[in-house]
């Protein structure tokens, strides 16, 4: 990897063969991160609580938590291995997924919300009827829907990838732009700003069909006029040669918006990760 990133304080997004879509041993990522300079990084394997859902039931709190403590030890805090999850949301299984909260403790909870097998938009042709005759918006209502849904529970440190939706939709409907959706977008940052959860800008967009992060800099930037306080980056690697990648995108698009910390939870406390002076100057010159 000869990627040119600047050293960067955190990648908050990660996928270990802990998940059922991700295959990398969790010391691969520490030893990328040392090699690539990235001080911390969160773990944060799938937790689906729909039986059908791929990790349901996939490993349980305790592997996971003793996977991540162990390689903690292993690489004594260069970088520093927190304990996260990803908990895909679904209305019908919040009281679930609290209960799990209540139950188990974490580092840091990403709430997303993801695309089901049996959705229409995860294959081609069921996706190209689904969104025929429909705009953007209406061919992401059901999705959306369960975004806010996820905010408003107020369960979660951040919302994951906010828009992921567009993967689907970007081949059939073109490119998913916040100006003709302002309405859509705004009513999910207002949310947002409102629940006192992170915006997470997540850098897996670039290397899918949507060849954008996930939301794009034009949504970061509205999130802070709409006064959003806490936004986060993770590149959500599902595989070695991911990690990192397009996050130093995402720190540019943040410190463009003028944030100048990251928000992010490590276990009790809630901290701000500096964008230091430098870095910033950095991402601007690039
Ligand atoms: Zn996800
Ligand atoms: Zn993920």
């Amino acid at each position: 990897m000869t990627d040119p990133t600047a050293a960067l304080p955190l990648d908050a997004h990660l996928h270990t063969d802990l998940s059922p879509d991700a295959d990398v041993p969790i010391d691969a990522y520490g030893a990328a991160a040392r090699e690539r300079g990235i001080a911390e990084v969160a773990i944060t394997d799938h937790l689906d609580f729909d039986p059908e859902g791929p990790a349901y039931d996939y490993a349980d709190y305790g592997r996971r938590l003793r996977h991540v403590r162990a390689a903690g030890e292993r690489w004594e805090g260069r970088p520093t291995i927190r304990f996260g999850i990803e908990m895909t949301y679904q209305r019908q299984y919040e009281a679930a997924i609290r209960a799990h909260l209540a139950g188990h403790r974490y580092d840091y909870v990403v709430g997303s919300v993801h695309i089901a097998k049996r959705d229409p938009l995860r294959s081609g042709a069921t996706a190209a009827a689904w969104c025929a005759g429909k705009s953007h918006g209406e061919a992401s209502a059901p999705y959306f829907a369960e975004v806010e849904a996820a905010i408003r529970s107020g369960l979660f440190d951040t919302i994951g990838h906010l828009d992921f939706v567009k993967r689907y939709t970007v081949a059939h409907l073109g490119p998913f732009r916040y100006e003709d959706h302002a309405d859509l977008y705004d009513r999910l940052l207002v949310a947002l700003v409102e629940s006192g959860m992170a915006l997470e800008v997540n850098s897996s967009g670039l290397r899918q069909a949507a060849r954008e992060p996930y939301p794009t800099p034009v949504v970061v930037e509205r999130f802070r006029a709409l006064g959003g306080a806490r936004v986060v980056a993770g590149s959500d690697a599902h595989q070695i040669g991911s990690f990192a990648f397009g996050l130093e995108e995402a720190y540019r698009s943040i410190a463009a918006a003028g944030y100048r910390s990251l928000s992010f939870r490590r276990g009790r406390d809630r901290v701000e990760v500096p964008l230091e002076t430098d870095l910033v100057a950095a991402l601007a010159r690039r």
